[in-house]
C-alpha cells in the first residue's frame, strides 16, 4: 500500500516537473505561474494584434503627448506582463493598475516605466507601493496625511515619493472637487517626502454621442482645466495632466492634455457608440484588432431525437432530430450564462447556436441532421477574424447585455493564455 503510494507521489512529481514549462514569443519570456496545461478552452493572445493597437493609438497622439496604458486586471484579462513588455518597447511612458499586486507583479517580470495605481488602497499597502515605486492617487486631507507618515517611516535621506491628484469633476467615483486641488496640492507638497508628479480625472460619457453627455463631457474637461490653475496658481507644478480614456483619445483631440490614459482600445474594442464606422464618418481611421480568441474543442458528439430537451432548466426542446456537440466550456470559464439563448459558436467556417442553459462547466451545441464536425474539431466563439471566430466580444456582450469589458475580464483563471 506504502509502495503504491510513493509510486503515485514519485510520478506526480515528475509530471509536475515536465509541466513547469515557460512560453516565448520573439524575444518576450512569460512565465506561466504553475503548470501548462493541455486543456482545449482557452484563449489564444495575438500579440502582434496588440502591438498593431498600440501604435494605432500613438499615431493619434500629438508629438509630446504621453502614453499611460491601462493593464488593470490581467490587462482586460489579456496577461499584464505581456501588455507590458510590448508597451515599453513601444516606448510607452506609463501603465495603470489598479491594485498594488498588479504593479508589483509588473515590477517582478523586469517592467521599468512608470506605473500609476488607479484606485485607492489601506495603509497596509503603502510599503509594497514605495517597495515597486507605484505611483498612487491621492486627493484629501486623511489619505495624505496617512500616507505621508509612512513614506517619513520609509524613506531616510531627503528623497521625494512621486504622487498625482485625482480631481473629480463629475465622475462621481474618487477625487477632490476642482476648487480643493490647490489646497491638496500644497498639502502633498508641504509634507517631506511627497512630490506632486500629476494630476488625473475621469470621465463618465466620453463614450456616448448623445449630446448631453458631449456637453457634460466638455464640462468636465474645463473643470478640471480649472482645477489645474488652481494647483499653477499655489505655484505649484501640476506635473503629467491626464483626463482622456480610450473614448476621449479618439473623439476628443483637443483633451489629451500631456498624457491619455488608454484601456479597452489597446485590446482591440472601441468604446460604445465611439465606433470604428462613426471614426470614418469624421474621418479618423483607426484600425484596431482584437487580441483575444476563446476557443474550445468538440469532446463527443451525440444524437438527440426530437422532444428531448437540453440542459438545467429544460428551456430548449430539440424541434427535430438533430446531432448535438457537447463542449467543454463553461461559465466558470468566464462564458457567461447569460449567453444563452443566443450565442452561435463557430466551427470550421459554419456557425451553431449553444442550445439550452450554458452550465458551470460545459455547454451543448446543436449541429443539425447535414454537418461535417467531426469529434475534436476546434470551435471558436469569439476573438479576431484571423482566429476563424465569427463572432467578437463586442457582439458577446450585446447578447449578455453588457459591455466588451466585463466579456472579457469575465474569463477566469481555467483558460489559459496561449501567447502566439
Ligand atoms: C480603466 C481606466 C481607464 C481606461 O479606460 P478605457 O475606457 O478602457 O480606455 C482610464 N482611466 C481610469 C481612471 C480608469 O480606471
Amino acid at each position: 500500500m506504502s509502495i503504491l503510494l510513493l509510486t503515485v507521489v514519485f510520478y506526480n512529481n515528475i509530471l509536475i516537473k515536465k509541466c513547469y514549462k515557460h512560453k516565448i514569443t520573439k524575444n518576450i519570456k512569460i512565465y506561466s505561474e504553475g503548470k501548462k496545461m493541455n486543456r482545449c478552452s482557452k484563449a489564444i493572445i495575438y500579440s502582434e494584434n496588440l502591438r498593431n493597437n498600440i501604435k494605432e493609438i500613438q499615431k493619434c497622439l500629438k508629438p509630446g503627448t504621453k502614453l499611460c496604458i491601462a493593464v488593470k486586471a490581467d490587462s482586460y484579462g489579456h496577461n499584464s506582463v505581456l501588455t507590458a513588455k510590448i508597451a515599453q518597447e513601444l516606448g510607452v511612458e506609463f501603465l495603470a493598475v489598479a491594485t498594488v499586486e498588479e504593479g508589483a507583479e509588473l515590477r517582478r517580470a523586469g517592467i521599468t516605466c512608470n506605473i500609476l495605481l488607479l484606485s485607492l488602497c489601506i495603509p497596509e499597502e503603502y510599503n509594497q507601493i514605495f517597495e515597486n515605486n507605484i505611483t498612487p492617487l491621492l486627493f484629501n486631507k486623511e489619505n495624505i496625511e496617512c500616507f505621508s507618515q509612512y513614506a517619513d517611516n520609509y524613506f531616510k535621506g531627503n528623497e521625494k515619493f512621486n504622487v498625482q491628484l485625482a480631481v473629480d469633476t463629475g465622475m462621481g467615483r474618487i477625487g477632490c472637487y476642482p476648487e480643493e486641488a490647490g489646497e491638496q496640492a500644497v498639502l502633498i507638497n508641504k509634507s517631506n517626502h511627497l512630490v506632486l508628479s500629476g494630476m488625473c480625472t475621469h470621465f463618465a460619457v466620453a463614450d456616448s454621442l448623445n449630446k448631453d453627455c458631449i456637453e457634460f463631457t466638455k464640462n468636465q474637461y474645463a473643470n478640471f482645466v480649472q482645477a489645474i490653475e488652481n494647483v499653477k496658481k499655489e505655484g505649484i507644478d501640476p506635473g503629467i495632466c491626464s483626463c482622456s480614456n480610450s473614448a476621449a483619445i479618439m473623439n476628443n483631440d483637443d483633451m489629451h492634455i500631456n498624457m491619455v490614459r488608454a484601456g479597452i482600445i489597446t485590446y482591440g474594442y472601441y468604446p460604445d457608440e465611439i465606433t470604428k464606422e462613426y471614426l470614418k464618418s469624421v474621418n479618423k481611421n483607426i484600425n484596431l484588432k482584437p487580441v483575444l480568441a476563446l476557443e474550445t474543442q468538440v469532446v463527443a458528439i451525440r444524437h438527440f431525437p426530437k422532444g428531448k430537451s437540453i440542459s438545467y432548466g429544460r428551456t430548449y426542446t430539440c424541434t427535430e432530430d438533430t446531432d448535438i456537440a457537447i463542449l467543454p466550456i463553461g461559465y466558470a470559464d468566464g462564458l457567461l450564462r447569460r449567453f444563452s439563448p443566443g450565442l452561435t459558436v463557430t466551427i470550421n467556417g459554419k456557425q451553431y447556436p449553444v442550445r439550452g442553459r450554458i452550465c458551470m462547466d460545459q455547454c451543448m451545441v446543436e449541429l443539425g441532421k447535414n454537418h461535417d464536425v467531426k469529434l475534436w474539431d476546434k470551435v471558436h466563439i469569439f476573438g479576431p477574424e484571423e482566429s476563424g471566430a465569427k463572432n467578437t466580444a463586442e457582439e458577446l456582450a450585446s447578447l449578455g447585455k453588457t459591455i466588451s469589458y466585463e466579456v472579457l475580464t469575465s474569463l477566469t483563471k481555467r483558460i489559459e493564455r496561449v501567447i502566439i
